[in-house]
């Protein structure tokens, strides 16, 4: 698709939403701008500042609604263009098949944070490199395996005698009359003194 084409196929709508979000981020700004000129005769100050930190919190929203917006309106234009947008998108959909909940959530979110953090706000570094190729950090990625190891470490199902792992196939064991899991070895059927629901006897 030529770029006259592509043109083609953005609506006088979609433009007039960017224009109008691009001017709420001006207006927010200049009303902050605004507020802050107050700051020198304010006594005390900090119900000004409070102000003007105010003003800055609605700029930064219309200021992120409208990055997002013509990111948006830019996906639609052109496939091959990798905006921060399409970056995150792309690995939030691989991140699924990686984490299980609730560590995905988290990865989810930190994915979102660093399309600000790295993409928009410090495109040339190593971590916006990093966030390029794989969503995440080279830190961030450490500890979310870390965690998902924790989880899967604390998920898991032992024999309640000798402790090991009952996920493992040749380790299967069965529950006692109180939900408790015994593995299959004779000893701890030998140590466990309440009944089993499936007496080792019957087992294949
Ligand atoms: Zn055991």
């Amino acid at each position: 698709m030529s770029d006259a084409d592509a043109n083609d196929t953005i609506t006088d709508d979609r433009i007039g939403q960017i224009q109008h979000r691009v001017a709420a981020v001006n207006r927010e700004a200049a009303a902050a701008v605004a507020q802050a000129a107050g700051l020198s005769d304010a006594q005390p100050a900090v119900f000004e500042l409070a102000k003007t930190h105010d003003e800055l919190v609605d700029a930064y929203g219309e200021l992120r609604s409208a990055i997002d917006l013509i990111e948006h309106a830019m996906d639609d234009l052109d496939a091959g263009r990798e905006t921060p947008r399409k970056i995150k998108r792309k690995h939030a959909e691989r991140l699924e098949e990686t984490y299980d909940d609730p560590v995905l959530y988290l990865a989810l979110q930190l994915v979102e944070c660093n399309r600000r953090e790295w993409l928009h706000a410090s495109p040339e570094t190593n971590g916006a490199h990093a966030v390029r190729r794989h969503g995440l950090t080279e830190n961030q990625r450490k500890y979310l395996n870390e965690l998902q190891n924790a989880w899967d470490a604390d998920d898991r199902t032992e024999c309640v005698v000798c402790g090991q792992d009952l996920g493992d196939p040749k380790n299967a064991g069965d529950p006692d009359e109180n939900g408790e899991w015994v593995c299959r070895r004779e000893s701890c059927r030998a140590a466990h003194d309440v009944d089993m629901t499936v007496p080792l006897g019957d087992a294949e």
